[in-house]
C-alpha cells in the first residue's frame, strides 16, 4: 500500500469537483461506460483480485468469487439493466387545489462522493457503493482499508486505468489520510466499518452539512426453536457464521435458544462444521484467516467464556482460529459484549421465546436477526416485536444479495440503506420540479391576498379537501 500524501488530498478533491462541474459524469453513456469498464476489470483481473484477497484474508478463490467479485458483477449488471429507468424523471400527482400544474421528480447527481471501506470484504465494500455513485453520475473518491493492503494496492493500481480517472480516484492510507479527507467538503460520505469511527465520520460530516450513510455492525442474533429440523438449520448457521472466518458484518453473532434445544443443536453444529470445513480447518484452503494479530488476540481471549463444544484450536503463526462453538455462555460475559467478528459462536440459553425477545430488544438494534422456527406465530412475533436492519427466516446473510431489499442497519448498526435502486438514490438529489402555467391565474382567486370573506371560507372549508 502506498499512502497518498495528506497534502495531495485537497488537490485530488478539487480536481474531481472541477471535472464534475464540467458535466462529464452526467450523460447516461458515461455512466454506462464506467460501469461496463469496472465489470470488465473485475472479470479480466479476477485472478489478481483473488490473489490479493488470499493475501489479506486467506480467502479462498471460490469464496472471493461468491462474496466479492461475482457479487459486484451481479450488482453492476443489475444497475446497467435498470439505469435508464432509475434516471428517468418520474411524474407525480398534483393536488386538485394546485391544478393546472405538472410535477416531476428529477434525479440529479450530488457531486463528489467519498467512500470509506473496511477490510473484511475489502473489494466488495469498496466498490459496491461506487456502483451507485457512478450510476447516479457522481465523481467519487475511494478510501480502501489499510488493513487489507494487498487489495488496497491493487485497487489503486488498476482502477484509475480502467475507469475515467477524471472522475474516480483511489486514496490509500489509514487514519492520517482519512482524517485529511474528512476535512474536505463532499456531497455524500459513505462509510462502512465500526461505530467508533462512524462517529468520527459523522462529526466531520456535520461540520460541512454533508449527508452520510453509515454501514456499521453489531451483534446479530440467531434464534432457534425445536420446531425446525436442527441439522439443516445448523448447516445454514455454520455457513453464515464461518464464511470469511466469521469476519462478516451480517454473520450470526450468537445463537439464542432454550437449553434443551441448544444441547440438541450443538452436535449438529459440530457436524456441519465438519461437513463444510473437514476435520482440520487450519489446513483447509476454503477457510479464512484472522485479519491481524490484534484481532487474533482479542478473539482468543473469548475462548474461555464458555464450554468449547466444537473447535477451539488456534495458531498465532497462521492467525488461524478453528470454527468454534461455545456452550453455556453467560449473558454478561465478555464475548457477549461487543460484536465478535470472528469464528466463535456462543450458544446463549434463554428460558422462553419471551426471554429471547427481551434479550434482543434490551440490546442495541442489530444489523440482522435470524430466526429458525417453523411456527408462524413465533416468526410473526420476531417480525413485529424486534427491530433490526434485516430479518432472515431460515437463512442468514443472503438478504444482502437481494437487490430490491434495502441493506443497512438501524440505530447502532447504521444509518441509511443501499443496494439496487437505493444505491442510486443515495447518491442522487431527487429534485422536485413543479411547473404551473401563469394563465389561468388560479392563485390570485384562491390563496393570494387580499383575503376576502370568500377566500376565508375557501381556506377554512374547501382548500384542505383539495390538497
Ligand atoms: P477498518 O478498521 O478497516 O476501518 C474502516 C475504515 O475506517 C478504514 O478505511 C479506515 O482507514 C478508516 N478509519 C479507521 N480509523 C479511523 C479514524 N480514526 N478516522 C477516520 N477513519 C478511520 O474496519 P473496521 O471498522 O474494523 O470494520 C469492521 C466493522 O465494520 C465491524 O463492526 C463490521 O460489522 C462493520 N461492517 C459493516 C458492514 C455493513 O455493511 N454494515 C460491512 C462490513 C463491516
Amino acid at each position: 500500500m502506498n499512502a497518498t500524501a495528506a497534502n495531495q488530498v485537497s488537490e485530488i478533491v478539487a480536481g474531481l469537483r472541477h471535472n464534475f462541474d464540467l458535466g462529464i459524469t452526467r450523460p447516461e453513456a458515461w455512466r454506462r461506460a464506467q460501469l461496463e469498464r469496472m465489470r470488465t476489470l473485475l472479470v479480466e483481473r479476477s485472478s489478481d483480485f483473488e490473489r490479493a484477497l488470499r493475501v489479506d484474508l486467506g480467502k479462498s478463490a471460490t469464496e472471493a468469487q461468491i462474496t466479492e467479485i461475482g457479487f459486484l458483477v451481479a450488482e453492476i449488471d443489475h444497475a446497467l439493466a435498470q439505469l435508464r429507468r432509475w434516471m428517468r424523471p418520474r411524474r407525480v400527482r398534483v393536488p386538485v387545489g394546485l391544478q393546472p400544474a405538472a410535477a416531476r421528480i428529477v434525479p440529479e447527481p450530488l457531486g463528489v462522493a467519498l467512500v470509506i471501506a473496511p477490510w473484511n470484504y475489502p473489494l466488495m465494500l469498496a466498490l459496491s457503493p461506487v456502483v451507485g455513485a457512478l450510476a447516479a453520475g457522481n465523481a467519487v473518491i475511494i478510501k480502501p482499508s489499510e488493513l487489507a493492503p494487498a487489495t488496497s494496492a491493487l485497487l489503486a493500481q488498476l482502477l484509475p486505468d480502467a475507469i475515467d480517472r477524471r472522475a474516480v480516484a483511489v486514496v490509500e492510507g489509514g487514519v492520517t489520510e482519512t482524517t485529511a479527507l474528512l476535512q474536505e467538503k463532499f456531497d455524500h460520505i459513505f462509510y462502512t466499518g465500526n461505530g467508533r469511527v462512524g462517529r468520527i465520520v459523522a462529526r466531520a460530516a456535520a461540520e460541512q452539512l454533508t449527508p452520510i450513510t453509515l454501514e456499521l455492525g453489531g451483534k446479530s442474533p440467531v434464534y432457534v426453536d425445536d420446531t425446525v429440523p436442527l441439522a439443516d438449520s445448523a448447516k445454514r448457521i455454520v455457513w453464515g457464521k464461518f464464511m470469511n472466518a466469521g469476519q462478516t458484518c451480517v454473520a450470526p453473532d450468537y445463537v439464542l435458544g432454550q437449553p434443551e434445544t441448544l444441547s440438541r443443536l450443538a452436535p449438529h453444529l459440530e457436524r456441519a462444521i465438519h461437513d463444510l470445513y473437514g476435520s482440520a480447518a487450519a489446513d483447509n484452503p476454503d477457510y479464512g484467516r484472522i485479519v491481524n494479530d490484534a484481532h487474533f488476540d482479542r478473539l482468543v481471549g473469548y475462548l474461555g467464556d464458555g464450554e468449547i463444544v466444537a473447535g477451539g484450536g488456534h495458531d498465532p503463526s497462521l492467525r488461524h482460529i478453528d470454527p468454534t462453538v461455545l456452550a453455556g455462555v453467560a449473558h454478561d460475559s465478555a464475548v457477549m459484549k461487543d460484536e465478535i467478528f470472528g469464528p466463535i459462536l456462543p450458544l446463549v440459553e434463554v428460558e422462553s421465546l419471551d426471554a429471547a425477545l427481551a434479550f434482543v430488544t434490551a440490546r442495541d438494534k442489530p444489523l440482522a436477526a435470524y430466526v429458525f422456527s417453523d411456527d408462524a406465530a413465533v416468526r410473526d412475533r420476531w417480525e413485529r416485536e424486534t427491530s433490526s436492519g434485516a430479518l432472515g427466516f431460515g437463512v442468514p446473510v443472503l438478504h444482502l444479495a437481494t437487490p430490491e431489499l434495502p441493506f443497512g442497519g438501524v440505530g447502532e448498526s447504521g444509518t441509511g440503506a443501499y443496494h439496487g435502486e437505493r444505491s442510486f438514490l443515495i447518491f442522487s438529489q431527487e429534485k422536485a420540479v413543479l411547473s404551473k402555467p401563469l394563465r389561468p391565474d388560479t392563485l390570485a382567486a384562491t390563496i393570494m391576498p387580499p383575503y376576502t370573506a370568500a377566500k376565508q371560507t375557501l381556506a377554512r372549508r374547501l382548500l384542505p379537501k383539495l390538497m
